[in-house]
């Protein structure tokens, strides 16, 4: 994969003009790569009438069939043998109990890493001062191998990390949410010279600004603490909460400025490490490409359409995630109309494809809060 390898590492993890032939290059060395191993992907391309080698230009991206995530979750599929896989994520499921797999090779690791570190600088989240933790996510388990809870407890790994509270704990065979713990962590960490830095889902991280609020409990952390916020804002929609009126309870409670909120975004089924730009947008780094289709049509739309949003990276050789698409609604700015300094596109999620009906519990906070023993 040595197109792969050129890519991953590249020194500017935004320049996307500058890498768009060897992320060509890597896309379709990928595809030749999975097209051999991995028999399901090859009869979907097969089926679609496309061969890796219809990869000649950039433009031939959109034509390279997508795969909903979903179809992840019914099947297997893998262009390595298991064995040879030392990481097997899964997706955190759904009502139904389907879980997307997802496979990653030693390479696959690796690249991964570069990824993180090269992205990490955009935020200077890496540093050698230790910090305390709080991760509004679940405590790891042996079991537990959701690309969430492994995400969440990577992200503790940026820093040497001195302390670290959980608002999921394993109690007697189940999770349940422990808020006033946290709470309780949060008081006592911003007494602490060090930094406490938080991790999770933000609805976690709304329900605890909220509770401090009602409590009248305000702290100031110490300088240089974060919050920062993965697994997306879906369970918001339902919610109602903007992000100014987060950003002002954290403000309020936490004591944290706008600069100190950091998201990502991601997917099991498309690992790419989007960190937000001190704007909070999303740009695309050179790791990955978006293009946005037409709901109906499903033909790619121009920058500024909302559409359904369409991921491309060819980072992952144990699962073949050339092209994926979520449920996920979205609209794919240019990148100068942000502000911030980088000129590659940014992805702004508006939301899922039909709310009502899709149960995927990536973050589902609210659906885990009906169903986990709360401890308030
Ligand atoms: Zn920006």
């Amino acid at each position: 994969m040595k197109y792969r390898r050129k890519l991953f590492r590249h020194r500017d993890a935004f320049d996307l003009k500058g890498t768009n032939e060897l992320f060509l290059k890597a896309m379709r060395e990928n595809c030749t790569y999975a097209y051999k191993h991995c028999p399901g992907y090859r009869a979907i391309l097969d089926d679609a009438g496309f061969a890796p080698d219809r990869l000649q230009t950039v433009d031939d991206l959109a034509d390279l069939p997508f795969l909903p995530t979903a179809l992840f979750k019914r099947r297997r599929l893998f262009s390595v043998p298991r064995w040879r896989l030392p990481l097997v994520v899964t997706s955190s499921g759904t009502s139904s109990g389907k879980a997307s797999e997802i496979g990653f090779t030693v390479g696959d690791l690796w690249a991964g890493l570069k990824m993180v570190l090269h992205i990490c600088k955009l935020r200077h989240l890496l540093s050698f001062t230790p910090c305390h933790y709080v991760v509004f996510g679940y405590q790891p388990k042996h079991k537990n191998r959701t690309g969430v809870s492994r995400t969440a407890f990577g992200v503790t790994l940026f820093t040497p990390a001195l302390s670290r509270t959980y608002a999921l704990r394993w109690k007697k065979g189940a999770y349940v949410l422990d808020l006033g713990a946290v709470q309780d962590a949060i008081v006592k960490h911003s007494k602490s010279r060090f930094p406490l830095r938080f991790m999770g889902f933000p609805a976690y991280a709304w329900f605890l600004m909220k509770r401090m609020e009602e409590q009248n409990v305000q702290v100031r952390l110490p300088k240089g603490s974060r919050l920062m916020l993965g697994g997306g804002w879906k369970q918001f929609y339902a919610e109602q909460v903007d992000k100014s009126e987060f950003y002002a309870l954290a403000k309020k409670v936490l004591g944290l400025d706008d600069k100190d909120i950091i998201e990502f975004y991601g997917a099991v089924e498309h690992p790419i490490f989007y960190n937000d730009c001190e704007r909070h947008h999303f740009h695309i780094p050179i790791y990955s490409r978006v293009i946005i289709r037409d709901p109906v049509t499903l033909k790619p739309v121009p920058n500024g359409t909302p559409g359904l949003v369409n991921l491309i990276s060819a980072m992952d050789i144990g699962t073949p995630l050339l092209s994926v698409m979520p449920d996920d609604l979205g609209i794919l700015h240019d990148g100068c109309s942000c502000g911030c300094g980088l000129d590659s596109p940014w992805l702004e999620i508006l939301g899922r494809v039909g709310m009502q009906d899709i149960k995927t519990c990536a973050a589902g906070a609210s659906e885990i809060l009906n169903k986990v023993e709360v401890e308030l």
